[in-house]
């Protein structure tokens, strides 16, 4: 998705309170004009995320 897309999704996931995402889809975030930044975000919530993940906390 593209950086704003996801700056979208955070702003709108505010706007709900902020409820807790476990991130269950993520994308690649990209550049305007297709290059991918170096992370990825949720595409429900919009918070960015380290790539590759860290494992989960057991
Ligand atoms: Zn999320």
């Amino acid at each position: 998705m593209k950086f704003k897309d996801a700056a979208l999704l955070r702003a709108e996931w505010a706007a709900k309170g902020n409820p807790s995402c476990g991130h269950p889809h993520t994308a690649t975030v990209l550049f305007l004009d297709g290059r991918p930044m170096g992370f990825q975000a949720c595409t429900i919530c919009g918070a960015e995320i380290e790539w590759p993940p860290k494992p989960p906390k057991t």
